[in-house]
């Protein structure tokens, strides 16, 4: 977990090197207060989860509180309900790109990314393809150059 907080931070680093207006998209996550970019509009908050992680965590709570909520009150409406002889809709899933085994948290964040180096909209069908390709082309002496990267950074953190 901590060579890949590195690699991370490695790539981070780089890409405020190259794009230096993009640090006013760095914050800080307010769980595990590791580094990450966030949208323009966005910048400068202290209470933004990470996407690694926390903000799925975090969402998770909230929606059993909110579906303990739900069914607290759903109790309360049954009677009124059985008169009404209504049903509840079924919520519709929504229509998402295939994603394959991608965790779609971080691949909307790796869209962001490359949207706000890149100053386009990229579409997350793209951001899939061209993470494939970046995984073909990852060759073994490439890794080995992270890993020293990453042993330096873990001495030195941005
Ligand atoms: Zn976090």
């Amino acid at each position: 977990m901590a060579a890949l907080v590195g690699q991370y931070y490695v790539l981070l680093r780089s890409v405020l090197r190259t794009r230096p207006l993009l640090r006013r998209c760095l914050v800080r996550c307010r769980h595990c207060r590791i580094f990450f970019l966030t949208h323009p509009c966005n910048g400068g908050r202290k209470d933004l989860g990470c996407p690694f992680g926390c903000r799925k965590a975090h969402r998770k709570q909230q929606s059993t509180v909110r579906s303990v909520a739900y069914y607290r009150d759903a109790i309360g409406k049954k009677k009124k309900q059985a008169l009404n002889g209504k049903r509840a809709k079924p919520k519709s899933e929504g229509n998402r790109p295939a994603t394959g085994r991608w965790d779609p948290l971080m691949l909307e964040y790796v869209r962001l990314l490359v949207s706000l180096i890149e100053a386009r909209s990229v579409s997350l069908t793209e951001i899939v393809q061209m993470l494939q390709r970046v995984l073909r082309q990852h060759s073994l002496g490439r890794r080995r150059k992270i890993n020293h990267a990453v042993m330096w950074l873990q001495e030195h953190p941005p």
